[in-house]
C-alpha cells in the first residue's frame, strides 16, 4: 500500500524539474527576442496584456452563503503535481474520497462519486439518471433549490409536481404523504439545507413513506452537510449530495453524491439512455470503482487537483469527527443569532428548531437598503455577506458560518461589521 507521502513526494520532485525547465526555455525570455518573436508572428491578436503580469486576490472573510474559506492545508492539497487521472495513485485518491464521503453522509453505498462539477452537477447528475421523459416527479419548493430542481426535471420532459411553501417554511410529513399519495411520483426532491431562506427541513420519517409509495427519496445537502446531523442509510434517503465548497471547506469544483441500492435499481435498467453522457451513472460508476467490472475504462479527465482537495477536507472532517463539526456548528450559530438579536436585528426563520446552523438568515431592517450594507460590510471590514436568492430575494441579508469559519470569533467579525453597517447606512444618513 502506498503511503500518502511516497505518493507524492516522488512526483512532487520530477514536477519541480519539469515546471523549472519549462519556465526556462519558453515563459522568461529577453525582452528583445519577445519584440522579434511577435514582429515575426502570424497571429493578429496580440497576447492580452493582463496576461502578462501576475495576478492578485484579495484576501477576503467568506463569511457568505459559499464559498467559505478554504485552509492552508486543503489549498496545498489541491497544488501538488498533477497526475494522470487514470493513475493507480489516483484511483486510490478517488477510493480515499470515496470512503470519506460514505462517512460525511453516513452510508454504506457502493455508488458513492464526488462528481466533476460544482452543486448543480450532481443536482442534474441526480435528475437526469432517475427520471426518464414522462416519469412524476414530487418537488418540494421552499426556497430557490426546489424552483430550481424543478426546472432541471421540466427540461427533460419528466411530469413535475410540487409542494410550496413561502420562503422560511417547511413541510409537514402529512403534507408530504398526501402529495405522494396524489401524484405517485417515482422520485420526491427535498432540500436539506435551504440556502435561500435558511430552512433546515425535517428529515425524519420521510424516507420512509417514500419506501411506502414506491418512490426514491432525493435530498440536496450542498448547504447542510457537516453542520448539523444526517444519515443518509438510517433516514432512507436514496440520492444524497454535496457540494465541496461550504462546510467541507474545498474549492468549488467538485459534488458528492451517493446513491442507494433501490435508486441504481431504477437508474441501471432504464429504457432509455440520460439525456447527459458526461453525466451518464452507468459510466460514472465504473470511472469511480463502484460497478463489479474489472477494469476502470476512460470516461473523461476528472478535475485532479480537485479531488486532492476534496479528499484532504474529508481527512479534516474524519479527524475533526462529525458529531463534533455539527456540535461546533450549532454553537457558533446560536452565538450568532443571539448576537444579532442584541443589536435590534430579527432572524428570518420564526421556527428556532428549523434554523439551518450554516446560514443564517436575517430580515433586511427597515429602513435600510439590503444592498448598502452588504457592500458595507465588503468595503470596510472585508467581510462577505449576501442578500436573498429566488424568493427570498430583497428580503433577506445571509451570513454562512460553515466548516474553518465556523467559530466564535468569525461570528464576531460578522457582528462587528454588521453592528459598524447599521450605524452608518441608514437611509436617512444618505
Ligand atoms: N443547493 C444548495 C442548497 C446550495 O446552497 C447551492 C449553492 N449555493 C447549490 C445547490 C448549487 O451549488 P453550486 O453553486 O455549487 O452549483
Amino acid at each position: 500500500m502506498m503511503t500518502q507521502r511516497t505518493l507524492f513526494s516522488r512526483g512532487a520532485l520530477l514536477a519541480q524539474q519539469v515546471a523549472l525547465e519549462y519556465s526556462q526555455s519558453t515563459v522568461i525570455a529577453p525582452s528583445s527576442l519577445t519584440r522579434v518573436r511577435r514582429t515575426m508572428s502570424s497571429t493578429s491578436i496580440p497576447p492580452p496584456a493582463c496576461l502578462l503580469k501576475p495576478f492578485e486576490t484579495p484576501h477576503r472573510y467568506m463569511f457568505g452563503p459559499g464559498p467559505s474559506n478554504v485552509p492552508p492545508r486543503i489549498l496545498a492539497a489541491g497544488g501538488r503535481p498533477v497526475i494522470g487521472h487514470m493513475h493507480p495513485e489516483m484511483f486510490e485518491v478517488m477510493d480515499h474520497i470515496k470512503k470519506g464521503i460514505q462517512y460525511a453522509f453516513q452510508t454504506q453505498n457502493k455508488v458513492t462519486i464526488a462528481m466533476s462539477g460544482s452543486g448543480h452537477t450532481a443536482m442534474e447528475c441526480a435528475i437526469f439518471n432517475t427520471l426518464e421523459p414522462g416519469d412524476s416527479v414530487l418537488i418540494g419548493v421552499n426556497g430557490i433549490w426546489g424552483e430550481r430542481a424543478a426546472e432541471i426535471a421540466e427540461r427533460i420532459g419528466a411530469k413535475v409536481n410540487t409542494i410550496v411553501k413561502p420562503p422560511g417554511g417547511y413541510f409537514t410529513n402529512e403534507e408530504i404523504e398526501q402529495a405522494l399519495a396524489k401524484h405517485k411520483p417515482v422520485l420526491f426532491f427535498l432540500t436539506h439545507g435551504e440556502s435561500s431562506s435558511g430552512v433546515a427541513h425535517p428529515i425524519d420519517g420521510i424516507g420512509d413513506l417514500c419506501f411506502k409509495h414506491n418512490c426514491l427519496f432525493l435530498v440536496d445537502s450542498v448547504a447542510s452537510l457537516g453542520g448539523l446531523p444526517l444519515y443518509m442509510d438510517k433516514q432512507g434517503i436514496d440520492i444524497l449530495y454535496t457540494g465541496s465548497q461550504k462546510v467541507l471547506n474545498a474549492p468549488p469544483g467538485t459534488a458528492p453524491i451517493s446513491f442507494s441500492e433501490r435508486a441504481c435499481n431504477k437508474i441501471f435498467n432504464r429504457k432509455t439512455k440520460p439525456v447527459s453522457y458526461l453525466l451518464d451513472m452507468s459510466w460514472l460508476a465504473n470511472y469511480w470503482g463502484c460497478d463489479s467490472k474489472p477494469t476502470r475504462v476512460y470516461h473523461h479527465t476528472g478535475p485532479i487537483s480537485g479531488f486532492f482537495s476534496l479528499r484532504e477536507s474529508l481527512a479534516v472532517l474524519a479527524e475533526m469527527g462529525l458529531e463534533n463539526s455539527w456540535r461546533r456548528h450549532k454553537e457558533v450559530a446560536e452565538y450568532l443569532h443571539k448576537g444579532l438579536e442584541d443589536m435590534g436585528l430579527k432572524l428570518f426563520v420564526q421556527d428556532k428548531s428549523a434554523r439551518l446552523p450554516t446560514v443564517t438568515t436575517i430580515v433586511v431592517p427597515a429602513g435600510y437598503d439590503w444592498k448598502e450594507i452588504v457592500a458595507y460590510t465588503m468595503k470596510h471590514h472585508n467581510v462577505e455577506i449576501a442578500g436573498g436568492l429566488g424568493p427570498s430575494a430583497g428580503m433577506v441579508l445571509r451570513v454562512g458560518l460553515m466548516g474553518c469559519n465556523s467559530s466564535i470569533a468569525s461570528a464576531d467579525l460578522v457582528l462587528a461589521a454588521l453592528g459598524d453597517a447599521l450605524k452608518c447606512c441608514h437611509k436617512s444618513k444618505v
